[in-house]
């Protein structure tokens, strides 16, 4: 897949602290990771650039300035009333439309709720989950002694989620953070308890003619349910790939039109469009209307927050991030996943490059995982 983008930018993954007005235009993500590459072209094929997906920067990042979204732990799923009704878009749609813009070259700024800070808390949250009543036992590597377990259809694990009509849910309370672990799943969306030894797979950046079926292959295999976060404009001319994956049972999440690097800079307006041009191309072309929203990169603001809600969507983040998209090699990545514990919420990806090594790892992670005695559930 020579001709598709690299990426090269790892973004921060932030939850930005939001200026008086509540607005978050400026003062963006600080350049807390890896040395920051260029920005990635917009690729010639409409494969988008994918910069994102990053975890959290190894770097110190100080404090936010101001407790927005501080300190999220297991109710950091925390609402707040919804805002106004959705504008009408009123700003022209130029850059989404050019099929992956390159995000802003990494800036020092103002420190912002960092996504370490978020994630020690929903850990915390995971495990609280855990301890509250939970015998997990899989926090090791014991080998699920009871035997195989029984295989069932990908869409039995779990179907809370319904099929709909609508392309855009009514707007629904406004978190303050998103969704990290499948705990604060629950609390946001009001889901049914899962079970103890409850994980969840998130594949985003497709779909992707290669990789998404050799994907969809091994689910199968191993009949592991997953959500697919979609980019708008990669299910554009890959409408097939997009279909085969609902029709093998997966739930899809919308994952923007265009992925922007940094949402959080777009205007609420432009924001307001990538979310909407996505969820109309995903149902348009599945018939399934996502009821989950992932910002690229993990970059989340009180902004993001708010249109996602308006579009009546919930945002989903993750718990485990393996960093593949860095092509980091097989070892790493399935060392990363497979340290996955329950209640978390792992994130790879079949879209955005060459991502055989996500493959090859995945063909370990998943028997393991599930041997451990995890079991994968759908959203
Ligand atoms: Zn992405």
């Amino acid at each position: 897949m020579s001709d598709e983008p690299q990426r090269s930018v790892p973004e921060d993954r932030t939850v930005e602290a939001p200026d008086e007005d509540g607005q978050t235009d400026e003062d963006l993500a600080p350049a807390a990771g890896p040395a920051a590459g260029p920005a990635e072209p917009a690729p010639a094929d409409g494969q988008t650039a994918e910069a994102s997906e990053a975890p959290a920067a190894p770097a110190e990042q100080p404090e936010p300035e101001d407790g927005v979204a501080s300190g999220p732990s297991a109710d950091a799923a925390g609402v707040e009333p919804p805002s106004a009704p959705i504008p009408a878009p009123a700003e022209p749609d130029t850059q989404e439309a050019a099929g992956g813009d390159p995000p802003p070259p990494r800036q020092p700024g103002r420190p912002l709720l960092d996504r370490r800070r978020l994630l020690i808390a929903g850990a915390g949250a995971a495990l609280a989950a855990v301890a509250g009543g939970i015998a997990v036992g899989t926090g090791g590597d014991e080998p699920d002694v009871a035997g195989p377990r029984p295989a069932g259809p990908v869409t039995a694990v779990r179907s809370r989620q319904p099929e709909s009509t609508r392309v855009t849910p009514p707007p629904v309370a406004v978190q303050r953070a998103p969704i990290f672990t499948l705990a604060q799943y629950r609390k946001a969306t009001g889901a049914a308890p899962f079970p103890a030894d409850a994980i969840a797979l998130t594949i985003d950046d497709g779909p992707h003619p290669v990789w998404t079926p050799k994907i969809l292959k091994l689910l199968d295999r191993y009949h592991v349910p997953a959500m697919f976060c979609m980019i708008g404009n990669q299910v554009l001319g890959h409408e097939d790939v997009a279909k085969m994956v609902t029709a093998a049972g997966h739930q899809l999440a919308n994952h923007t039109w265009s992925h922007p690097g940094v949402l959080s800079k777009r205007s609420g307006t432009t924001i307001h469009r990538e979310i909407l041009r996505a969820q109309e191309k995903i149902h348009d072309t599945t018939g399934y209307a996502p009821k989950l929203f992932r910002s690229p990169g993990g970059v989340w603001s009180p902004k993001v927050l708010r249109q996602v809600a308006m579009a009546g969507l919930f945002p989903l983040d993750w718990t485990n991030d393996p960093r593949d998209w860095s092509r980091p090699g097989v070892g790493r990545i399935e060392h990363a996943m497979l340290a996955a514990r329950p209640g978390q919420i792992l994130l790879c990806h079949d879209g955005g490059g060459d991502r055989s090594q996500t493959y090859h790892a995945l063909k370990t992670v998943l028997p393991r995982l599930k041997a451990r005695g995890l079991r994968f559930v759908a959203l």
